[in-house]
């Protein structure tokens, strides 16, 4: 409620409970005394001040363009003199397109406006009153407050592991993700400047947010999805164009005449061009006129066509569309789904980072064959309308309960359903967050996808032959996936999806599911693991374990090994090729690395256990029961060293033939991170031919000045450990492989420090461990002269 007579102009509105809260100075206060003080205090006053000043400084300014680029303040000044004193110009900052021109008061202004036509340089100048806006004072910026820090998956895991339970875990992900209020209110400015440029060029035109932006399902950072209504500016339009025929100059209101003639729409019909024109148009005006855009760009091929933007100041990227109402209507009911149930947000936001990880989602540049956001969330509703009793009514369900009258048509589609969720009753549904995840999984991992189209209309698959009968299913594009859009009732959503995402979708649905079965997800872990959400967020899933294996090829480097005897095929090269990778492998990651390493030893017959392991990871212990056959023996690691051969494998003949070592590494420092800068340190800008630098000494130089820096050698607690299994087989037919492949298995709740880790280690293992078998493989035959010279040796 606004208070009334305060001598504010309804500046303060009163809060239940007696506070009191001020609109021009966001101020809140608990009582009426405490608002007088506030109405009378400095800061109310200096506002009320800056508005009014600013309010008369509009009643006499200008807004012109036209002119020739490089025009100067000065030469407009100079120009608009000729009516009168001249009290400020303004260009725009970064182009110099537009201009305000401050006049001494508003006698001048009407001189000026009354000017049929002005001309400066040759050139037509438009010249416009300026738009009234209301006057809003944004508090400074605290700082740290502008930008939120980007959450890494290691933080976030930290976070999560911190609350009670799973529930408490898919909230939090909310209020991780979602946007801070100044980045909200940072959306809101850029909205209005948008608002603000494109009401002078295309006057009555609205811009209108939509997408996730709007939704109820913001991400830090996500794109602003903008819609710029022409429908206005084109009756303007036409209106102007009769006011400018004479014989209907009387209909015409004088503003109209005025506005019609300066404006950039005498160069287009907006009711006869083509969409890509009137984008080509947009473009324009954004790269010219809007301060601080950049990296404009039409984008007519899309099915919705946009130009796309970025904002420098904001550091946000979006596009502006023009013929995508749908989208406000679906970006409605995806506010009005959010706003039925709580739990549509935590799970909607849980399920759109869980496929962004199994890089199920997350299309590069908006193309592509993965899913998009909105028909993942469409997914979850469908889920949510599926579940017995629903959570979500269905589409039809909603148009039944909205109002008589209330019918909504947008492209000819009917888009019904009541404005306020309110109106809803609450569902009966008692499921916790936790468990629909869990469902949700489970319904999808077993869906079968090709033989239906997902109606969300209807909240039931139907039979995809059936439905392609139908007059919207003539027109549907059929996929791997068929998720019909709400209202669009002809347009799958998924089309872009391909067979491989989609099957990868039922996989990684599969393994979340069996995952969600476990403790593990279900009960926060006394001693410390990762649990609930964490795993399941871990890139590539519950089964990521898996794919941690670098492959170390037999190269060329590797020859030296083998006398003539012993041929590249042969089971003794084999032997010796893996006894020197290993020790090549050892090397690097305790010596060139500065790991601890300790050789696991194992009884016969035993499992791998990676560090951490557990039952989820059966797959790889499977694979871990075969490796550790034979394997269970102390080895001397030292430089070089020839060690015994690995036993062969016992009795079972049918296995394939296995050489294979498990270390249990413990990793210190970060001595991954700034490793190029060390480096250069290190390295004489002029080197000397005659002294070579050994590059893996070099390396272990590096990662100690790394350790260095973190001031103490050996921290008290290390920073993650890992398990690494080094093996080769064959296949059995008898033929030697011709890799030795490394698997690894961070302690779980790590992870995400390892995978930085990992990845350096994908590049930076198989080189050294190839300099190692060139340089140091003691008794081998060395290439010809000085290995290490002539030899270009490129790290991150
Ligand atoms: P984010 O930008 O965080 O990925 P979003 O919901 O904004 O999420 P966009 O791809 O930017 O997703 O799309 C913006 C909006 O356009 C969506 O919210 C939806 O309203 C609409 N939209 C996107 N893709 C489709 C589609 N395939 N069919 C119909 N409408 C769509
Ligand atoms: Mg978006």
């Amino acid at each position: 409620m606004e208070v009334e007579g305060a001598g504010t102009r309804g500046d303060v509105d009163s809060l239940p409970r007696g506070g009191f809260r001020c609109r021009l100075c966001h101020v809140t206060v608990a009582n009426k005394p405490s608002l007088d003080d506030h109405l009378r205090g400095k800061k109310h006053q200096r506002l009320e001040n800056l508005r009014s000043v600013r309010q008369s400084q509009e009643l006499r300014s200008v807004f012109v363009s036209g002119f020739h680029k490089g025009t100067t303040a000065l030469e407009l000044s100079n120009y608009f003199q000729t009516y009168g004193k001249v009290l400020n110009v303004v260009m725009d900052k970064d182009k110099g397109v537009y201009a305000i021109v401050e006049l001494q008061d508003e006698e001048i202004l009407q001189k000026v406006l009354s000017q049929p036509q002005h001309s400066l340089g040759g050139q037509k100048l438009r010249v416009k009153p300026r738009e009234k806006k209301d006057f809003r004072y944004t508090p400074p910026r605290k700082q740290g407050a502008a930008r939120r820090e980007q959450l890494s998956p290691e933080k976030l895991a930290q976070n999560l592991c911190q609350v009670d339970d799973v529930d408490a875990q898919m909230s939090l992900v909310v209020q991780l993700f979602e946007f801070s209020e100044t980045e909200r209110r940072l959306r809101d400015l850029v909205v209005k400047l948008f608002q603000e440029v494109f009401s002078e060029f295309f006057p009555e035109s609205a811009i209108l947010p939509f997408g996730s932006s709007v939704n109820g399902f913001s991400i830090s950072g996500c794109d602003l999805d903008l819609f710029l209504d022409l429908e206005k500016t084109k009756s303007f339009q036409a209106s102007a164009r009769v006011a400018g025929k004479p014989q209907a100059e009387e209909e015409a209101s004088p503003e109209m005449e005025s506005r019609s003639e300066d404006s950039i729409l005498t160069d287009i019909d907006l009711v006869t061009a083509t969409v890509p024109e009137v984008l080509e148009l947009v473009a324009t005006v954004l790269q010219k006129c809007v301060p601080g855009v950049h990296h404009v760009q039409v984008v007519s091929t899309a099915r919705r066509p946009v130009v796309k933007f970025c904002h420098k100041e904001s550091g946000l990227r979006g596009d502006i569309s023009i013929n995508n109402k749908l989208a406000l209507c679906n970006t409605r009911f995806l506010q009005f789904c959010t706003e039925a149930d709580e739990r549509v947000r935590p799970l909607v936001y849980a399920v759109r980072y869980w496929a962004k990880q199994q890089a199920l989602a997350g299309n590069p540049f908006g193309g592509g064959p993965l899913f998009n956001n909105y028909a993942l969330t469409l997914l979850v509703l469908f889920f949510l309308q599926t579940r017995s009793p629903p959570v979500l009514p269905t589409v039809a369900q909603l148009k039944d309960l909205s109002d008589d009258g209330e019918l909504t048509l947008v492209d000819g589609w009917d888009c019904t359903f009541p404005k306020d969720p309110a109106s809803l009753k609450p569902s009966g549904n008692p499921e916790s967050r936790c468990s629909l995840l869990a469902e949700f999984f489970h319904v999808f991992e077993s869906c079968s996808f090709a033989g239906c189209a997902i109606s969300l209309g209807e909240g039931r698959s139907l039979p995809l032959s059936d439905f392609l009968l139908s007059e919207a299913g003539r027109k549907f594009k059929v996929g791997p996936i068929n998720l019909q859009d709400p209202f669009e009732l002809s347009h799958n959503v998924a089309a872009n999806v391909n067979e491989k995402t989609a099957l990868l979708f039922q996989r990684c649905c599969h393994n979340a599911a069996k995952y969600c079965r476990s403790l593990q997800y279900q009960h926060k872990s006394s001693k410390g693991k990762i649990w609930g959400l964490v795993r399941l967020f871990q890139p590539g899933g519950p089964q990521a374990a898996e794919r941690l294996v670098i492959s170390l090829p037999w190269t060329p480097a590797s020859q030296s090994l083998c006398s003539h005897e012993q041929l590249p095929q042969s089971r003794d090269f084999h032997q010796l090729w893996f006894q020197r990778v290993r020790a090549g492998v050892s090397f690097v990651l305790e010596h060139v690395l500065k790991c601890s390493c300790s050789e696991k030893p194992q009884g016969p017959g035993e499992e791998w256990e990676a560090a951490g392991s557990d039952q989820e990871e059966e797959q790889l212990r499977t694979k871990a029961d075969q490796w550790s056959v034979g394997s269970k023996r102390s080895l001397d690691m030292e430089e070089g060293g020839a060690s015994p051969p690995a036993k062969k494998p016992r009795a079972d003949t049918s296995l394939p033939t296995t050489e294979s070592v498990i270390w249990s590494c413990t990793v210190w420092h970060r001595v991954w991170l700034g490793r190029r800068r060390v480096r250069r340190r290190f390295c004489s800008p002029e080197p000397d031919p005659k002294q070579t630098v050994d590059p893996l000494e070099l390396e272990a130089k590096v990662s100690e000045a790394i350790s260095q820096q973190d001031g103490e050698t050996r921290p008290v607690d290390p920073l993650f450990r890992f398990t690494v299994c080094a093996r080769t087989q064959d296949g059995g037919s008898g033929e030697q492989d011709t890799h030795v492949s490394l698997s690894f298995a961070p302690v779980p709740e790590q992870g995400a420090v390892f995978q930085d880790f990992f990845h350096f280690l994908q590049g930076f293992l198989p080189q050294m461990v190839e300099r190692y078998l060139t340089t140091k493989s003691s008794g081998l035959h060395t290439p010809e002269g000085n290995p290490s010279q002539g030899i270009t040796f490129e790290l991150r």
